[in-house]
């Protein structure tokens, strides 16, 4: 059955048992965490900031801010404390779990130090699961403009790190450019990956077209989507991800600030799901944008007109979807059987 918006209240929406599984660590800095070092060394934020939110407009403004605040966090406590509140911020949207997007490129001072940077993360997010009661795990990610061997590098110390924490392998950045995506190289990255037990995601289907979400699948055996979105231009890779039961990991509010969709009701959101694609609501990167999970899915059941029913199967695919230890992910989807 489905239910009017209109009985779906605040409270229910946050009680709501679900998992976010699209977060990138570097939308994830407080603010708080870094104004300090900003001040201290003469380095003002490269836009706007209102109340602890940067004004971010466009792609360009975003990255802009994720080079001048990754580039402030040089001491462990900060990365521990941004760990922290991940954690805590999920509690609050009622997130029972999290999985977290890390790109070592955009951490300067950390470049070459991955285990410390995982150890430092790691001890954020084991407080916040104690204060908290939110799982997390980490999904390591690869940038688009890497080489090949630059790919296999990171899986290779992945793979020797083999911290617990770390449970997949991702890749991000500008899917456009060239060649659609080339995705071709970094294939055999992700196939290292799969052999050596990583679970797989990967960005496409946002700045690149359905080729991207097609290649992400069929090359990079991606068991999930980030955004995916853009599938939908194309017919035949709709049906592939909805055949597949690949689920897309959708960012509403961030695909209308970067221009990806030109207004929240003009989202695909509906129509991939009246398809039979598997749809989870995620933030990307809350911090930049000034959202949080539970007003995500606020947002999209107030332009959707969608009741509890539908959040309810959003929820779902979060839990299903996400990379917690099978153990967790059953009693996720107890907790939301229960609730329902
Ligand atoms: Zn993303």
């Amino acid at each position: 059955m489905t239910t009017t918006p209109a009985t779906v209240g605040e409270e229910w929406i946050r009680a709501l048992p679900k998992a976010e599984v699209h977060l990138h660590l570097e939308g994830c800095v407080p603010y708080e965490v870094i104004a300090g070092t900003a001040a201290a060394s003469g380095r003002p934020p490269p836009v706007p900031v209102t109340d602890g939110v940067p004004r971010v407009a466009s792609l360009a403004d975003l990255l802009s801010y994720l080079d001048w605040s990754c580039a402030l966090v040089a001491e462990p406590e900060q990365l521990d404390e941004a760990a922290y509140r991940i954690c805590a911020r999920a509690r609050a949207s009622g997130a029972g779990h999290v999985d977290v997007i890390l790109n070592p490129t955009h951490w300067p001072r950390w470049h070459g130090r991955l285990g410390a940077m995982v150890d430092a993360l790691d001890a954020g997010f084991r407080a916040g699961e104690a204060d908290h009661g939110a799982t997390s795990a980490l999904c390591v990610s690869l940038k688009r403009t890497q080489s090949r061997s630059e790919a296999l590098e990171v899986v290779d110390r992945l793979l020797e790190l083999a911290h617990p924490r770390v449970v997949a392998l991702s890749i991000d950045g500008n899917e456009a450019g060239g060649r659609e995506s080339h995705n071709d190289r970094f294939a055999p990255a992700f196939e290292r990956a799969a052999a050596g037990g990583l679970r797989r995601c990967a960005h496409a289907g946002e700045s690149s077209g359905p080729d991207g979400v097609r290649e992400a699948i069929e090359l990079l055996g991606a068991e999930r989507i980030d955004h995916g979105i853009r599938c939908i231009e194309d017919p035949s890779v709709t049906a592939l991800v909805a055949s597949r039961g690949i689920p897309l990991d959708v960012c509403p509010s961030s695909n209308v600030v970067l221009g990806v969709v030109p207004a929240l009701a003009a989202h695909p959101l509906p129509e991939l799901r009246a398809r039979g694609v598997r749809c989870s609501i995620n933030t990307d990167d809350p911090l930049l944008y000034g959202v949080d999970l539970a007003g995500e899915y606020r947002a999209t059941a107030s332009a959707f007109g969608w009741g509890r029913a539908e959040l309810a199967e959003m929820a779902r695919v979060s839990i299903e979807a996400s990379f917690a230890d099978e153990d967790r992910r059953r009693e996720l989807l107890r907790q939301l059987d229960a609730f329902l």
